[in-house]
Formats: structure tokens, C-alpha cells, sequence
């Protein structure tokens, strides 16, 4: 069997995959801050951690997957000043900042849905675990890791050895001699766990009382109670885009393994590149920042989008252009045609062996740090292998696609879900490596949820248990 290798950024190497226990393998990914309607620079982490679930699906593992959403103590600057982006945004349109909040949120969950992304186990909103947040603050404070100034609690990074680890930058004397700003911060690396509410100007529409004063928990605790909260004190991958390291997860990990005890307190950092626009990043803030609706206006379904989004590895920046876009439709749709064309073919005496090695191809591809153009390649030879008759083609297309997360237009197979279809990409797997143990417990478990696995000649198909 080929290993899962995942690139953690924190040791800066591939490292094979091995989950910390046996239960489900821990996901927490950074979630949106749900002030705006979320652009498409925005989908691009979390179609990334749903690769990186379908592939630990894949490989036979349970997954449970914990999303956050920032709705509260995201200020427009990371460095703990300025307004907070959510209540900003519900004055300027007159509104609520739960309005905004649920329409946003809202949004992005469709968005995702659009997208093919897999429901997370947990959706967990920042204002909805301000005691959790709380009583973290207050393990920090007893361990003496915390000051106060005139504006909040502060994180003290100087106190924290190990405090810049997943950047290489680290808090130094050095820094704190360039410092000089309003909060009251020691050292440029601290960071607010609470802020308190303002004395003065409008009141705020989010703040609640703690034992420091009434305010708002700063930006970066949030993930850190929620992770402990839904994951445990310690699990196995923490995903977001490269634009956390430097900032918000380096201070989730101080805030963690000081509050918890606990090192490592997650076992692989993963982060996606971004998706650029004439190679810059896009942003809100720059004036053009499209959503999948303005996709859909130029012919470009979600579907197609999602296999742009295979078409680059996602550590590398993927630029958006309509040439690219376009390309992909095309390559979607030909692909998806395919499937749907001859998936009910019916089964003729082919190789096993030409199946075998295909998958065999497409797995080293994935489970080698997620390359999904390479996966995507193997597709392609797989449309294109005349040795295969055209049906075995396409139920391989379906049974492959789906661990990429491409569902194409219609088939029976696919169909069956895409959790249904993980778990006989799982048992497909098994019984080649001859984990006859394993394969049972996983046709166990589809027929748990209601399908039956009928072994033609050409290899598995899923129906519907009557
Ligand atoms: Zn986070």
C-alpha cells in the first residue's frame, strides 16, 4: 500500500500520515470571517481540506471535520487595532450584526455546498463558545503567561519559548525596540485574547462580561477553544491558507500548548496557496472580488470550478483567468459527458489488471501530498484507454472522480453519495492490499447506510439495499 505523505508546515518536510489514535482523524480549518459574501480567492482552502478529507476517506479513515466562523473580534487589523470588521460592516448598511452574520454564513454554506464540499461535523460560531473562550484566557492567566493594559488581556509572547515556530519568526527584544502603539502591548508579537469594550463612541452590539471586564475575546482564541472543544486536547491536522502562518496560528498554538499542557498540540499544519487574479491576491478591499454567482454568469459552473481548482496543486498559487476557466468547463463537461454517456454500459470481460494499475496510479498521485493535477492525469488516460471498454472507463471515472470530489452530471454510482462512494474507494483499496478484515468492516458500514456492493466482472458498483 502507498503511504499518505502530507506536507506540514511547521517541520517543513513530507511526512507520512499516522493518525494519533483510534477514532475519527481531527480537521479543523480556519473558517471565514462572516462580514462579506465570501469571493472566490475565499473557496479555495476549504475545497482544499475537502480533498485532504475525501483522501483520508479514501484511505479508510474516519474523519471528523470542524469548520469555524468568525463573527465576532475579527478587527480590520490583525495586529488587535482598528474597528471589528462584522459591526463595521452592520452600520455601514444599517443593520444587525446577527443580520450579517447569518447572511453571510448562510452564503458561504451554500457556496460550499455548490462547491461539493463536504458538511463539516461542527460549524463552530466564535459567539457561541465565549465561555470556552473565557475559561482558555483564564488557564493562561493562571499559568502567568497574560498582562493587561488599559485595552485588554495580552498574550505575551516573550514568556513563550517556543512562540513563532510555524513562521521562523520569533518574538525578540529586537522587535519590541520598534514598538510603540496604543494598546499598550509589550512586545509586537503579543496579541489580545479579550479586548474590552470602548468607554466612549457607540456601543458595541457584541460584547459580554468576563472576570476582566466587559469586551469581546480577540481574534485568534476562538480556534483555539473550538479546536480543543470538538477535537480534544491534541489532533491530527489543522488546515488554512498560507496567510495564517505568520500571525493567527502561530498565536493559536502559543494559546493552546500553554493553556493545555499539550506539545504538539496538532500533529500536522497544512496550508493552501492562494488563488490570485493578474498575480496579486485577490481581496475584498481591492475593488474586484468575484463570487461563483459572477461564475455562473459566464458559463462557468461550480462543478467546473471545483476541477479548476484540481488542475494546480494546492501549494502552489493558482492564477484566475477566463482562458483557464474556460478550459475547464470544457474539460468538466467532457469528462462529465463521458461518464454519464456510458456509465450504464453494461460489463464486458475486461482486464483487472488495467483497472488496478490505474487506481494504483491515481492513489500515488493523491497520496502523494495531495498532487490532484497528477490524479486529474490519470483520468484522462483512463477516458482515453481503449483496452478498457467504455463502461469499465466510466464507472472508473465515477468511482476516482469522487475522491476529487467531481460529480459529474448523472450516474447511478455517483448517485450513491459521496461518502458512499469514499467508502467503496476504501474497500476497493482494502481488499488490494489484502485487508480482507478491513473491506468486510467497510461494506458493513455501507450497508449500514443502505447500499449494497454488487462485484460484477468489472469490479464493484453500488446500489441502492431494497
Ligand atoms: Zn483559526
Amino acid at each position: 500500500m502507498v503511504d499518505l505523505k502530507l506536507f506540514d508546515s511547521l517541520s517543513r518536510s513530507v511526512r507520512v500520515f499516522e493518525p494519533l489514535g483510534n477514532r475519527p482523524v481531527g480537521i479543523y480549518s480556519c473558517g471565514p470571517t462572516v462580514y462579506a459574501r465570501q469571493h472566490l480567492g475565499n473557496m479555495r482552502p476549504y475545497v482544499f481540506a475537502d480533498l485532504l478529507r475525501r483522501t483520508l476517506g479514501s484511505a479508510g479513515y474516519a474523519v471528523r471535520h470542524v469548520i469555524n466562523i468568525t463573527d465576532v473580534g475579527h478587527l480590520t487589523s490583525d495586529a488587535d487595532e482598528g474597528a471589528d470588521k462584522v459591526e463595521l460592516a452592520a452600520s455601514r448598511a444599517n443593520t444587525s450584526a446577527l443580520a450579517i452574520t447569518e447572511l453571510y454564513t448562510s452564503l458561504f454554506q451554500t457556496d460550499l455546498q455548490r462547491l461539493s464540499v463536504l458538511e463539516p461535523a461542527v460549524w463552530a460560531k466564535a459567539s457561541s463558545h465565549i465561555p470556552e473562550q473565557i475559561s482558555m484566557i483564564e488557564r493562561l492567566e493562571a499559568r502567568g503567561i497574560t498582562y493587561r493594559t488599559t485595552d485588554g488581556v495580552y498574550f505575551d509572547t516573550r514568556l513563550a519559548p517556543h512562540y513563532g515556530e510555524l513562521s521562523g519568526l520569533r518574538a525578540s527584544a529586537e522587535h519590541s525596540r520598534v514598538n510603540a502603539n496604543q494598546s499598550g502591548k509589550r512586545n509586537p508579537s503579543d496579541f489580545a485574547l479579550w479586548k474590552f469594550s470602548a468607554d466612549e463612541g457607540p456601543r458595541r452590539q457584541l460584547e459580554w462580561p468576563s472576570p476582566w471586564g466587559v469586551g469581546f475575546p480577540g481574534w485568534h482564541i476562538e480556534c483555539s477553544a473550538m479546536a480543543s472543544k470538538y477535537l480534544g486536547d491534541q489532533f491530527e491536522i489543522h488546515t488554512g491558507g498560507i496567510d495564517h502562518i505568520a500571525v493567527h496560528h502561530s498565536n493559536e498554538i502559543a494559546q493552546a500548548e500553554h493553556a493545555l499542557g499539550v506539545r504538539p498540540w496538532v500533529k500536522y499544519w497544512m496550508h493552501g496557496a492562494w488563488l490570485t487574479m493578474e498575480g496579486a491576491k485577490i481581496a475584498k478591499s481591492a475593488g474586484l472580488a468575484p463570487n461563483l454567482d459572477d461564475l455562473n454568469a459566464i458559463g462557468v459552473s461550480p462543478a467546473a470550478f471545483r476541477y479548476y481548482f484540481m488542475t494546480a496543486h494546492y501549494r502552489s498559487p493558482l492564477d484566475l483567468s477566463l482562458e483557464a476557466l474556460r478550459a475547464a468547463q470544457t474539460g468538466f463537461e467532457r469528462m462529465s459527458h463521458f461518464v454519464e454517456q456510458h456509465v450504464e454500459d453494461p460489463p464486458a470481460e475486461v482486464s483487472a489488471t488495467a483497472r488496478a494499475e490505474w487506481r494504483q496510479q491515481f492513489y500515488a498521485a493523491l497520496y502523494d501530498d495531495l498532487d490532484a493535477p497528477r490524479a486529474l492525469a490519470v483520468l484522462w488516460c483512463v477516458l482515453a484507454d481503449a483496452s478498457l471498454a467504455t463502461g469499465a472507463r466510466a464507472r472508473l471515472l465515477a468511482e476516482l472522480g469522487s475522491v476529487l470530489g467531481l460529480e459529474w452530471r448523472t450516474n447511478r454510482t455517483v448517485h450513491a453519495g459521496p461518502e458512499a462512494m469514499q467508502l467503496l474507494a476504501a474497500r476497493e483499496r482494502a481488499r488490494a492490499d489484502r485487508d480482507f478484515a478491513k473491506a468486510d468492516a467497510l461494506r458493513a458500514e455501507l450497508s449500514n447506510r443502505g447500499f449494497a456492493i454488487e462485484d460484477g466482472p468489472e469490479g464493484p458498483v453500488l446500489r441502492r439495499a431494497r
